[in-house]
């Protein structure tokens, strides 16, 4: 097959959250952009790809949809799936590697039926999802750039079981960290609980103090390794910025005093809304836990209100794999829960392209612009009706079709 030269696409948003162009062309060469015209400097190029027919091999007529960088799930954990039934979950927290292989691969999938691109995982106990990065990709190629943790840090006796374990008796939290996993991306550490579902607001102490935490943060940058923090309430949020973590995740109810903190220090927020979202719709309704999830929802809605005001950056995570919360389409809800908490669609997006690829030091994605990887996704229809038309779409890796996979939805009720 010809490799595609020129791409005509009905609209552009280029993942910076800029202006959304329309009736753009791009020239693709060796799985990259090489050029990029708009209607107005087409005349005048002398290689007038308009001219030419759109029967031609050559060119790929996209004008029906509107184009986007490979979307960026910052904060998931590909062994869950976010399946309801309680049995499933218990086989998911209990399962060996083995077992749990064609969860991992099914999840990846899914992903990719989404548009998703890349993702970082937030830890899981058996670190399987960083093994089967390390052990099996290459064997079974699905092309999402996946960054682990391996498992995460916690203290002892604190939430935190089912994604990582705490330093062994004695040893500081630094300590644990300089002898994470050899060829880890990130290291994730839990500074909180989880949001009470019984009180509205109700804040869990720190997991660390702020000199334990500030050394932590240090020992994984000494190494090279970036920090995401697990934190909730105005407290664990204060030292988890305070110590230079690199991103915020969940920071359910940290207050505008943390966010203005994040925006002086350039700390990215990962919100995950969309957790409290699923939440409320799943527990019995009426019931007082559904009430607060929904709340608990709103109140991260104006949170995030807030921090678009601030010139906080966030990038989109779902922690998918938490109850309700499904890989994939996750990205499409929590993007929505953004354009409702005012962002527009262009800078919704950046949030789950160019801040993404940021966070998770991926330069080749996360922007469609010269020199960067043609990785994007065809939306049909006008930029308005994202993100509900990432229900379906098609998925470009430079430059070339990946072929079609299941529509974007909630994956098979097994493990
Ligand atoms: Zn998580």
């Amino acid at each position: 097959m010809e490799p595609i030269r020129w791409i005509r696409a009905g609209f552009l948003i280029d993942g910076r959250g800029g202006e959304i162009q329309e009736n753009v062309w791009l020239r693709i060469i060796s799985g990259r952009v090489d050029e990029i015209l708009g209607p107005n400097s087409l005349e005048t190029h002398p290689r007038e790809p308009e001219k030419r027919s759109t029967d031609d091999p050559g060119i790929l007529d996209l004008s029906e949809y509107t184009i986007l960088p490979g979307l960026i799930d910052s904060h998931l954990h590909l062994f869950m799936s976010g399946a309801g039934n309680t049995q499933i979950r218990e086989k998911q927290l209990n399962a060996g590697f083995d077992e749990m292989k064609p969860t991992l691969a099914r999840h990846l999938k899914q992903l990719v039926a989404c548009g998703v691109v890349a993702a970082r995982d937030g830890g899981d106990y058996g670190g399987y999802a960083h093994r089967y990065r390390s052990e099996c990709v290459e064997s079974d190629p699905i092309p999402v750039y996946l960054r682990t943790a391996g498992k995460a840090w916690r203290k002892p006796g604190r939430y935190g079981k089912l994604i990582g374990r705490p330093p062994l008796d004695g040893e500081s939290l630094a300590e644990a960290v300089s002898r994470t996993a050899a060829g880890v991306d990130h290291v994730k550490i839990v500074n909180s609980g989880l949001n009470s579902l019984s009180e509205f607001g109700k804040e869990t102490p720190p997991q660390f103090d702020s000199t334990e935490l500030r050394e932590g943060v240090r020992a994984a940058h000494d190494r090279g390794l970036r920090v995401m923090i697990h934190c909730n309430g105005t407290v664990p949020v204060q030292i988890a910025v305070e110590a230079g973590c690199d991103s915020i995740e969940h920071g359910f109810f940290m207050g505008p005093d943390n966010l203005k903190r994040m925006a002086d220090r350039g700390a990215v927020w990962v919100p995950t809304a969309v957790t409290m979202k699923a939440y409320s719709e799943r527990l019995p309704p009426e019931s007082p836990e559904a009430e607060i999830a929904h709340r608990n929802f709103d109140h991260q809605v104006e949170q995030i209100r807030l921090a678009r005001e601030l010139g906080v950056t966030v990038a989109v995570g779902t922690d998918a794999g938490s109850l309700g919360v499904h890989h994939g389409i996750a990205v499409k809800q929590e993007l929505k829960i953004l354009t409702k908490a005012g962002y527009s669609v262009s800078k919704a997006i950046a949030c789950a392209t160019a801040n993404g690829a940021r966070l998770l030091d991926l330069n080749e994605l996360g922007t469609l612009q010269t020199g960067k990887a043609a990785t994007w996704v065809a939306a049909k229809g006008h930029p308005q009706d994202l993100p509900d038309s990432l229900k379906s779409i098609r998925l470009f890796i430079s430059g070339r079709e990946t072929k079609k996979d299941p529509s974007c939805g909630e994956g098979p009720n097994h493990l």
